[in-house]
């Protein structure tokens, strides 16, 4: 009849409710609540179709608190649950709209609770009862509870309230409520029984029903993530920094406050982010678009509304920081990406609670969306270290350097320093403001957290059993004899030390007295090794498997080697020993190294 609501402000609601709106940052009303609150509004009945997670609290508690009556104490509204859990959540749902209704007081009962502590309560009065049907019924019985004044009932989740067994309790409640009462009906299903209880206590309602999505494009990628929301930030750096085939992206949330921070957290750390949302003015939003697509901003945090058909097609990745409330929402905000025939990712963040959503999701769009899986700590820190190598080789081959090969020769000259020294202390240099190494924080991996892995790390450094022992395994690294190398076989293959000697006993012929101790962690290991293990040997080491993963042996970085230890490795920068440079780039061996005795393989 007239144009879509977009604001809560273009709905009928007295001031204080659009400000507590406001100051809890609902930007718009959602599709439930836009078509709801009007009707209610207006005195009808409602029979309303729809999931959960689609916004029905605030689609009957707004008009519901727009009628109240503070003035008058006693209960104006009764709202039926079927779960306790679900009482409480929707009387501090009231409470946050009512936040800046002054007086105004909200009463959540339930079976379970001290009856002493109910009835004192419910002798104080309150605006808004909200209780589960065994309970209320109770109350009504024993004449604690009056519900002469009530103006409103809503019935919440009337299907799960059928299948609990509470109908009959329900009915007797609607019998024992005045009639001219206004009533609201929400269910997620509509079974005959929940039809004919609307048919028999609703007068000529309107029957609400907010429809399932429509379907999703097939060249978005959809994965979703496992995660709690004190993680989600580390989550989402983590994501940008490993993807690879990232452009730019939209992260999508519930709030303008919360694209506010988001985006400057994501600044803080060093991406080129902004909000997008709809308290900024049209020429502001249409600048940062502009500003997306000219490479300017990688990042924007988006609300919804605000970021309703945004056409970028350099728009690799839509992150759906907080999941949508419906999953028409859903469909409209990945395809932001996927645009102009290019392929695109989605990924959905999903709070524990919030499984059901995720399934919801797959349900309606007919896709099964996948579990991303977070690289390691260690995984992005080899990740930047190939991109590291890969920008020095191209530096090598691409350009004149004879003016640095002079500066070098000076620093050599004047600090009679290896060239090894230097071009590490030049390499520190260069990846100074993006560190190679993913800093140890000391708090636990976001990839384990992610995986439900325990949030303390569960590997302890073992216990010392000898300080000889100790003194001279230090003595060995420090003189090259044994270097700690990593492979890529762990607690999570179910690997075993024992495996693991085995397997580098018998494929490369190394007797077991060369191999020192082993350390197991979730998804790899560490072993010491002498140091100088040929070439062909670490061949036969990268492809030799235990438990069918490929251990793909080579030198633990200074981090997974200190690790074990609690201290860097000696001299900070790995076990190897100092070795002659040669002008190709190659490294030549010392002389009289590590020969395994070559073993016939049984
Ligand atoms: P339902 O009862 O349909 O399962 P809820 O009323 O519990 O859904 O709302 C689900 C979530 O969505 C809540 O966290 C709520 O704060 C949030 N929410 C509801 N309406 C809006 C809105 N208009 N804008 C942003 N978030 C909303
Ligand atoms: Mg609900």
């Amino acid at each position: 009849m007239t144009a879509p609501i977009e604001r809560f402000d273009q709905l009928d609601l007295q001031a204080p409710i659009l400000a507590a709106l406001a100051e809890i940052g609902y930007e718009t009303p959602s599709p439930i609540q836009a078509a709801c609150i009007p009707q209610l509004l207006a005195g009808h009945d409602i029979l309303g179709e729809a999931q959960t997670g689609t916004g029905k609290t605030a689609a009957f508690a707004l008009p519901a608190l727009d009628g109240i009556d503070l003035a008058q104490r006693n209960p104006q509204v009764l709202v039926l649950t079927p779960t306790r859990e679900l009482a409480i959540q929707v009387a501090e749902a009231f409470q946050r709209y009512a936040s800046k209704m002054s007086g105004f007081h909200v009463l959540p009962i339930y079976g379970g609770q001290s009856m002493v502590v109910q009835l004192r309560q419910l002798q104080r009065g309150a605006h808004v009862v909200v209780g589960t049907p065994g309970r209320v019924m109770d109350h009504l019985e024993r004449k604690s509870l009056n519900l002469d004044g009530l103006t409103t009932l809503v019935l919440d989740e009337a299907d799960e309230m059928l299948r609990m067994g509470f109908i009959d309790d329900v009915e007797w409640i609607l019998e024992h409520t005045p009639t001219t009462r206004q009533t609201a009906l929400f269910s997620a299903t509509m079974p005959d029984a929940i039809r004919r209880v609307a048919h028999r206590y609703l007068r000529e309602p309107k029957e609400i029903k907010i429809k399932a999505a429509t379907a999703t494009v097939s060249t978005i990628r959809q994965r979703f993530l496992q995660i709690a929301g004190a993680h989600k930030l580390d989550a989402l750096t983590r994501i940008l920094e490993v993807e690879d085939d990232f452009d730019a992206a939209i992260v999508f949330v519930r709030t303008k406050t919360a694209t506010v921070e988001l985006a400057e957290k994501l600044e803080a750390r060093g991406y080129a982010a902004a909000c997008l949302n709809g308290d900024m003015t049209q020429q502001l939003r249409e600048r940062v678009i502009e500003q997306l697509k000219n490479e300017t901003l990688d990042i924007v945090v988006a609300t919804d509304v605000a970021a309703r058909g945004i056409d970028v097609p350099r728009v690799s990745h839509v992150i759906n920081y907080d999941i949508p409330y419906d999953t028409e929402a859903y469909v409209h905000r990945i395809g932001r990406t996927g645009r102009a025939g290019r392929s695109g990712n989605a990924i959905l963040f999903v709070a524990p609670r919030e499984n059901h959503l995720l399934r919801q999701i797959e349900r309606a769009t007919r896709q099964p969306i996948e579990a991303l899986k977070l690289p390691s700590r260690e995984a992005v820190a080899d990740k930047r270290v190939a991109a590291f190598r890969q920008q020095v080789a191209e530096v090598l081959e691409s350009e004149e350097l004879d003016f640095f090969l002079d500066v070098i020769a000076g620093i050599e000259d004047k600090h009679d320093a290896d060239v090894h020294q230097i071009a590490a202390a030049l390499a520190f240099l260069a990846q100074k403001d993006r560190p190679l190494q993913m800093p140890d924080t000391g708090k636990p991996d976001i990839a384990q957290i992610a995986a439900g892995k325990p949030e303390r790390p569960t590997e302890r450094p073992a216990p010392r059993d000898n300080r000889g022992q100790i003194l001279e395994r230090r003595r060995d690294y420090a003189e090259g004899r044994l270097a700690r190398y990593r492979i890529d076989v762990g607690r999570e293959h179910m690997a075993s030390p024992k495996d693991i000697v085995g397997a580098i006993a018998n494929e490369a012929g190394i007797e077991s007295r060369f191999i020192g101790q082993i350390n197991l962690f979730e998804d790899y290991s560490t072993v010491e090794l002498p140091a100088d293990l040929p070439a062909d040997v670490i061949q036969i080491l990268r492809r030799a498997r235990v438990r069918q993963q490929p251990l793909n042996l080579r030198l633990a970085s200074p981090e997974e080697a200190g690790r074990e230890r609690g201290r860097p490795a000696p001299g900070g920068r790995g076990p190897a020993p100092k070795k002659p440079f040669r002008k190709e780039g190659g490294f030549e061996r010392p002389a009289g190294g590590f020969k395994p005795p070559r073993k016939p393989k049984p």
